[in-house]
């Protein structure tokens, strides 16, 4: 890494204690930004790095509620306001037992980049909680919502910050939080949260746009080698919207998706994951994978273990943090692998982007492959804007193009800076140009 960004980094490490997520995500996006300082002294003149790690705004707060037994139950809310020189912040809550600081940082982070590059004006946040959601009845997870919202609704506004979802916060929830919203703030500001439901305000394809988007984007790689999904056998990881709908896009495209997982294990459908099935048990019945193995002749459901342990032509990392290692990367590689193009935030360890990127393997950054979300989350405040609803076509061909258009733009950068296909630099430093761009432009704040 450069000398001079190897300092700001150790200064931003040491003032982060115990927050390891979030120093990885740093350290990866400095290890791109050594060529980019060359040619722009001034961005170091006006510690634009150091002003970019060090969020605008944290807000760590009290959830109490009261479970069905009618105990008291007591949960932390997070919301980290981290970058607005582009518009106003904008990602999602995750709601898992894993939450703290250090999480919602590094999503936060990448969340300034990732927005970037979609070239939508939004700023970058995240927030969150370490409630879990698994297992909790509706009226369980309603007055949760109710009491996130009770802190949460002070900080947030159209003009200001636009939550969405994550991990654990899906239709249902993003409706109890605008209900509560709604009421005490006595406005119907639709554009206060994304995710929303169809008929109040939510936009046709974004509960398919993260996992569409990957799709489209890892397309588009395949392209750059004379490939498409086409005849392509993928591994997806996780079962949640991201992978679902992965699952769906890829299938649509002709892939066979032979296998994903839950957090317990791993389903192998050598046939094809049927995506009704899938949606089915997952979405609709709040179920676990190896119901669906149970209902669905020749296939097989493995507990525990891994599911990148099955070979395949792609993989579509599409879970949470971390769950690719260097190890699974090899066995990955050893098995054939063209691409992976990442729908989960920094789902490849560090030394897994090492082995895929050294075996040449085509490799798209979550940053970049699964911006989709959120850039079908501005086309949602938009038509809230306006007051208008647009067509599932329109939507989809807007969501296309926007990621054809960040892949372009991911490409051109790489190739800029002399590193032809590496997706990883050339999001890194195509995003990070435009956000310090501004941050110059709008003076010391
Ligand atoms: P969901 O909650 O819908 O699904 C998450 C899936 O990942 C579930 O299958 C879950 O299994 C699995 N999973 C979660 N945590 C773990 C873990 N620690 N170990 C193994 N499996 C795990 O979330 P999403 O699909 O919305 O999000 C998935 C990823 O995509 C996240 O990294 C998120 O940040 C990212 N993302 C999401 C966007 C969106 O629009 N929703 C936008 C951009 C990125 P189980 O059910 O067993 O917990």
């Amino acid at each position: 890494m450069d000398a001079r960004l190897e300092a700001i980094r150790d200064t931003v490490l040491a003032r982060n204690p115990g927050e390891a997520e979030f120093h990885q995500a740093v350290v990866e996006v400095f290890e791109s930004l050594g060529p980019v300082h060359d040619r722009h002294p001034e961005f170091l003149d006006a510690a634009i790095l150091e002003r970019l790690c060090e969020p605008e705004r944290q807000i760590i707060f009290r959830v109490p509620w009261t479970d069905d037994a009618g105990r008291v139950q007591i949960n932390r809310g997070f919301r980290v306001e981290f970058n607005s020189a582009l518009g106003p912040y904008k990602g999602g809550l995750r709601f898992h037992p894993s939450v703290y600081l250090g999480i919602v940082k590094f999503l936060g982070f990448e969340q300034i980049f990732k927005n970037a590059l979609t070239g939508m004006p939004i700023g970058g946040g995240k927030g969150g909680s370490d409630f879990d959601p698994r297992g909790r009845s509706d009226a369980e997870v309603m007055r949760f919502c109710q009491s996130f919202m009770t802190e949460l609704y002070r900080h947030i506004g159209e003009y200001t910050d636009v939550p969405a979802g994550d991990i654990g916060v899906g239709g249902r929830e993003i409706g109890y939080l605008f209900g509560q919203y709604k009421r005490i703030t006595n406005r119907y500001e639709s554009g206060v949260l994304t995710g929303k439901g169809i008929s109040w305000g939510g936009s046709l394809v974004r509960p398919e746009a993260t996992g569409f988007g990957t799709v489209i984007f890892t397309q588009e790689m395949l392209k750059t080698r004379g490939a498409s999904f086409d005849g392509q056998r993928v591994v997806v990881s996780g079962s949640g919207n991201v992978a679902i709908n992965a699952i769906a896009k890829a299938r649509s495209l002709g892939a066979t998706v032979v296998a994903c997982s839950d957090s317990s294990g791993y389903i192998v459908d050598e046939a094809g994951i049927d995506v009704g099935l899938l949606r089915e048990v997952k979405e609709v019945e709040r179920g676990r994978l190896k119901d669906y193995a149970v209902r669905r002749p020749g296939v097989s459901y493995v507990d525990g273990g891994s599911v990148w342990d099955v070979d395949a032509t792609v993989a579509l990392p599409c879970a949470t943090q971390n769950e690719l290692d260097g190890g699974a990367a090899a066995r990955l590689v050893r098995g054939g692998l063209l691409a992976v193009g990442e729908g989960a935030n920094m789902p490849s360890t560090r030394d897994a982007v090492a082995v895929f990127q050294e075996a040449g393997v085509l490799f798209g950054p979550g940053k970049a492959a699964n911006a989709g979300g959120v850039a079908t989350s501005a086309l949602e405040m938009q038509q809230n804007a306006s007051r208008d609803s647009w067509s599932f076509e329109h939507t989809e061909e807007r969501l296309t193009d926007i990621m054809v258009g960040i892949h372009h733009r991911c490409a051109a950068t790489a190739d800029e800076y002399g590193e032809p296909g590496n997706y990883v630099l050339g999001a890194n430093i195509g995003g990070f140009v435009k956000v310090a761009e501004a941050m110059l432009a709008q003076g010391l704040i």
